[in-house]
């Protein structure tokens, strides 16, 4: 093991125990199973037998469905035998929040359930007790308790069941000793974990969501390593963002945070949280796992284990500033406009400009590119004051205007020391391990690096393990003490936009997540002159990923839950109102969830919140603070702005886009 990951160089599936869920065989390195919820109420057999076939037809391999009493609980029994009569197999999963009464009913009829550690016996106040020793283990024997009939009946019906702990919803218990932290949710599954183990039931898989997925990747590769160290085996691990969102920058969160772990061999199943109808999950699960079917890259040397603090540390790799990149700035966006044919102002307004023929004016947006790669084209008109141009070396060399762009070298340029460079700043390209690649004479390129104030390095590989091979050299920069700002290049050759974007989130994403990566530059591999890159498209991911990495805020952040049988109002519906009338609060958290049940606390760090609390009534939330109670949902839109308003978080709409 390093670390975490069964290696961090190559792709190696982290060996788990198997579990058994009706005929669905989970771990020990079966394929990575898919898996999704429903959205209906369970109490309407009809809808759920309907909405888990639709689910099942787009490729889910589990079904999970909410059981928020006993009668949902019992009503899982018609809803099975209808898809039994019908011809799916498919394993049922009972979601479980609250009621352990339920659980014991459910165990009984499908084949999985899930508990929540967090509040499957606590009922959460939120608040902060100090715990002595003797009442936290007081707590430890109540849980043991009210859990092990639940252990004793899995075990005789041969049903699984999933630990899945959330950042959001963490006991008051583990709150007050450890916090909102990766530990505490670590240590809030172990406390199940130990109890089931000690009624020798092993027929569980595990999860750490978070809708933060820094948290909820670190929470994850702290579990492996409690597992490890303390029971000597792993259980399978079911991955997920909790309460992502929807659209594109759902997509992209849900990428950034599973990918960044099935990268490293880690998890057995998926399922990608989105606000959208569950079947529409599916092609987007689909999507990362296949790409991780036989996946094989050229070697990259190992990492040392003197260099693995580099990783462990989940700080920011140091680097000096150049310009605008690197040290304390925010990473750059470079679009790359190398395979269009000419470069018209028009272009810009795809990557966040807009020329105002009045004024003569730019206006920049917030989610403005701050570079273009023009290749070997010229830009024969007035950039905005910020955008900056790249121009291959040999058009840079002849260009009369040597200040109008940065030039960027090859290594075999740049290490020819007959050639002029800027006197300000030099990009470099760097390859990273990729296949059918002369490998760079590294030792002299990293001794010039070292000493050039000028250069910054633009990292790439085509490797089917990029992302660890950029991952090697990041640590090969550190191990040669090159503080050099670092841009990631990713490429993708998918067949599809939707498989690029997660190609991009993950690639790139995994890499922020680490600390790694002073820029992003996403583009395309393939040479095909009837499919040209779409920048709006290739620039809204590039900022998505650095929003959801948590490494540059450039928009409102919306953290809405997939919703389920519990759910109060039509969330879909909502989330798109609240965004058309928030979307330019740039850096604001806004939580949509559809219970006062579970929606509070699985709001985690959501700055607002706006809960359903009844049938068409709303609770709004600053933080954790209730607000607003009970507010009719016609007017609680409008509620919720004059909170923003009274909280100083609201900006007029015509102000920010003037
Ligand atoms: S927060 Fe949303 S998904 Fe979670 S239990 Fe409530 S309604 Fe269901």
């Amino acid at each position: 093991m390093e670390l975490y990951a069964e290696s961090l160089t190559e792709y190696k599936r982290l060996a788990t125990l198997e579990v058994k869920v009706g005929d669905l065989l989970l771990g020990n390195f079966n394929p990575i199973r898919i898996q999704t919820m429903t959205t209906t109420d369970t109490m309407n057999t009809k809808a759920t037998v309907e909405q888990s076939i639709r689910c099942i037809e787009a490729g889910a391999e589990l079904v999970r469905i909410t059981a928020p009493s006993k009668n949902e609980a019992e009503n899982l029994l018609n809803i099975k035998n209808e898809l039994r009569k019908r011809g799916y197999a498919t394993p049922l999963v009972a979601d479980i929040h609250f009621t352990p009464n339920a659980a014991e009913i459910a165990a009984r009829i499908v084949e999985k359930v899930r508990v929540n550690p967090g509040n499957y016996v606590d009922k959460k106040k939120f608040e902060l007790i100090e715990y002595s020793d003797a009442d936290y283990h007081e707590e430890i024997e109540r849980i043991r308790n009210r859990f092990t009939p639940l252990v004793k009946i899995c075990k005789e019906y041969g049903t699984a069941m999933r630990i899945g702990t959330n950042h959001g919803s963490l006991s008051d218990r583990i709150m007050s000793r450890y916090g909102d932290t990766p530990i505490g949710m670590v240590e809030s599954a172990m406390e199940f974990l130990r109890i089931a183990e000690s009624e020798n039931y092993y027929n569980i898989v595990l999860s750490m969501k978070s809708s933060n997925p820094q948290v909820m990747v670190e929470a994850y590769r702290l579990l492996i390593e409690n597992m490890h160290s303390e029971l000597r085996h792993c259980y399978p691990l079911h991955l997920g963002v909790t309460e992502a969102g929807d659209g594109e920058d759902g997509r992209i969160k849900s990428a950034i945070g599973i990918g960044t772990l099935l990268e490293d061999g880690i998890g057995d199943t998926i399922r990608v949280s989105l606000t959208e109808d569950p079947e529409f999950e599916i092609p987007v699960c689909k999507d990362i796992v296949k790409r991780y079917v036989d996946k094989k890259g050229t070697a990259v040397p190992p990492i040392e284990k003197s260099s693995l603090t580099f990783l462990s540390s989940n700080v920011k790799r140091p680097s000096f500033e150049i310009e605008n990149i690197g040290g304390k700035h925010v990473p750059v966006v470079i679009a790359d406009f190398s395979k269009k044919n000419n470069i018209t102002p028009q272009d810009l307004e795809d990557i966040g400009y807009k020329y105002n023929v009045i004024t003569d004016k730019w206006t920049i947006g917030d989610m403005a590119a701050d570079y273009v790669f023009c290749a070997d084209k010229n830009v024969d008109f007035t950039l905005p004051g910020t955008l900056r141009i790249i121009n291959n070396y040999n058009t840079w060399k002849d260009a009369a205007d040597k200040e109008k762009s940065i030039p960027i070298f090859d290594e075999k340029q740049y290490l020819n020391n007959e050639i002029i460079k800027s006197q300000s700043i030099n990009f470099v390209m760097l390859d990273c391990y990729s296949e059918l690649y002369p490998q760079p004479d590294k030792k002299s390129l990293f001794e010039k690096l070292k000493h050039d104030t000028t250069a910054v390095i633009c990292l790439s590989s085509t490797n089917k393990n990029a992302m660890q091979s950029i991952r090697r050299m990041f640590i090969e920069l550190e191990e040669n003490d090159i503080k050099n700002p670092a841009i990631i290049i990713c490429y993708s050759n998918d067949d599809t936009m939707d498989e690029s974007l997660i190609h991009y989130a993950i690639e790139t994403g995994a890499l922020l997540l680490e600390g790694f990566g002073n820029g992003i530059c996403l583009g395309y591999h393939y040479d095909d002159k009837n499919r040209l890159p779409d920048n709006k498209l290739l620039n809204s991911i590039a900022f998505g990923i650095l929003q959801a990495t948590r490494t540059r805020i450039s928009k409102t952040e919306y953290i809405s839950c997939p919703s389920c049988g519990r759910t109060l109002f039509d969330l879909q519906e909502t989330t798109a109102k609240i965004r058309a009338v928030t979307n330019h609060l740039k850096g604001v958290k806004i939580a949509i969830m559809g219970c006062i049940v579970n929606g509070p606390g699985e709001m985690a760090d959501a700055d607002f919140g706006y809960v359903g609390s009844g049938t068409g009534k709303i609770t709004l939330y600053r933080g954790k603070e209730i607000i607003k109670r009970s507010v009719p949902e016609e007017i609680a839109v409008e509620e919720l702005i004059n909170l923003l308003k009274e909280s100083e978080a609201w900006v007029e709409p015509a102000l920010v886009h003037a």
